[in-house]
């Protein structure tokens, strides 16, 4: 059995920035984080993977060169959290006990949910940007693409990065129209959302983006199964289960649902009743166990799930831990900061940035709802690097400080 002062459990992108930070100040053996995987994907480039922009190398470190020198790496699951007595079980039978605790797990991805889509996935039709397994298949299935249907999906449950699913969609799109088969293919997106997009801003100017190109947007329409022989994809509509829809397919990129893992959710103390990490949405400490803390895709904060609102909850946690540990009072709020760049091209994207109440929290002095070369340029070169080399080391705290140096140079 092991103890430590902070474990980090997930060596995801918010378990390896807030781990970065503690090494700062821990010994080695103060600081565990426990990460099955070898692989540390930055799954935000993902999109760019699938649209044939950036290879899957690109996106990859091994876990080892991410998570920080001086702390000591579990290379194993957690299979029970106990945080009535502050430990974990790990799945070789070893406990760790701690005097904080920090989740950041993430998301799981439920392929199996959708009747037929795990068959769908091997057939040169279907493809999803979201699994390092599937993203690949993406831009193999859009170059073959010639003719007839090309269909998006979004899922009926949360998602990490709610803009990514109808990225895909704007750049196939582009493709399309870049090699001369636009007017070959009819362009579906199918969400199960009553929304474009969360924020009114830039959901303004995305339904005037597929207005000008063509895409059919179906809102509330939910994909349950797929026929991977005859290539049909069919939905129900969520507002009312009488109609039913099918639409058969050339090219399916599918955003599966997701949810925590079972180990989060099968313990009810720490989860609320969607299975997410019961936190206070400002202090991220657990709402009934004051030396839990949860950050990423699978705490209960209503923010969008992206790793852009990790760098601004990585801080808040770090800095409200130190305060207990020092016997001060918390001091750190964090405001729901999410960021989604909206790719709508290969040379194109809208930069939404926003807080808690769905309100623009736009950090460049000019108007981010419109689509721009600057933006995709940032996603594509800038963001890559600011993930690797400041987010992982734990130096990125969100854009709070660029925001206020460019106000304070414009006045
Ligand atoms: P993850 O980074 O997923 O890490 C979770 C880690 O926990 C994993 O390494 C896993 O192995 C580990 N783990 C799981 N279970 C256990 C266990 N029982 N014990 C120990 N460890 C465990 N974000 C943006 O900011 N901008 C974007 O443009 C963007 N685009 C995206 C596009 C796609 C296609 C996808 C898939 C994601 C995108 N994201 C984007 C979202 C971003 O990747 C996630 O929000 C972010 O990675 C969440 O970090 P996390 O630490 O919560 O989870």
């Amino acid at each position: 059995s092991l103890s430590c002062k902070v474990l980090i459990v997930g060596g995801g992108s918010g378990g390896c920035s807030v781990s970065a930070k503690f090494s700062k100040i821990l010994k080695k053996h103060e600081l565990i984080i426990v990460e099955p995987s070898d692989i540390h994907y930055y799954q935000a480039l993902f999109t760019l993977v699938g649209a044939g922009i950036r290879s899957l190398k690109d996106s990859l470190r091994s876990t080892a060169s991410v998570l920080p020198k001086n702390s000591t790496w579990i290379k194993d699951s957690v299979v029970e959290f106990k945080p009535e007595t502050n430990s974990v079980l790990l799945s070789n039978g070893d406990q760790i006990t701690y005097d904080y605790i920090v989740i950041s797990t993430g998301l799981i991805l439920h392929f199996e949910e959708i009747v037929g889509l795990n068959e769908a996935l091997t057939t040169p039709y279907v493809c999803s940007n979201y699994s390092p397994e599937y993203v690949e298949n993406t831009y193999k299935v859009l170059q073959k693409l010639e003719s007839g249907n090309a269909v998006f999906t979004y899922p009926d449950s949360p998602v990490k990065c709610p803009g990514a699913p109808q990225k895909i969609c704007y750049l196939t799109e582009d493709y399309l129209r870049i090699n001369g088969k636009r007017d070959k293919v009819n362009i579906y997106y199918n969400t199960s959302l009553p929304v474009i997009f969360g924020v009114k801003r830039y959901a303004d100017a995305l339904w005037k983006i597929v207005e000008n190109r063509g895409i059919h947007v179906n809102l509330r329409t939910n994909l349950v199964k797929i026929d991977p022989d005859k290539r049909i994809a069919y939905f129900e509509n969520l507002d009312n289960p009488d109609i039913k829809t099918q639409l058969e397919y050339n090219m399916l990129h599918v955003t599966p649902p997701m949810s925590p893992p079972n180990v989060i959710k099968k313990n009810k103390l720490l989860v609320n009743e969607a299975g997410f990490v019961d936190v206070d949405k400002n202090t991220l400490q657990h709402i009934r166990f004051p030396n839990v803390f949860s950050l990423g895709d699978c705490c209960s904060t209503p923010n969008s799930k992206t790793a852009a609102a990790i760098g601004c909850q990585s801080k808040v946690l770090y800095d409200n831990i130190n305060c207990l540990i020092d016997g001060k009072k918390m001091s750190r709020s964090y405001n729901g900061y999410a960021s989604c760049p909206l790719v709508t091209g290969y040379n194109s994207c809208i930069l939404a940035e926003f807080d808690y109440d769905l309100q623009p929290l736009e950090t460049l002095p000019f108007r981010q709802d419109q689509e721009r070369w600057i933006f995709y340029f940032l996603k594509k070169d800038i963001l890559p690097p600011l993930y690797w080399h400041l987010m992982l080391r734990g130096v990125w705290n969100g854009p709070g400080i660029v925001r206020k140096l460019l106000r304070l140079k414009l006045k």
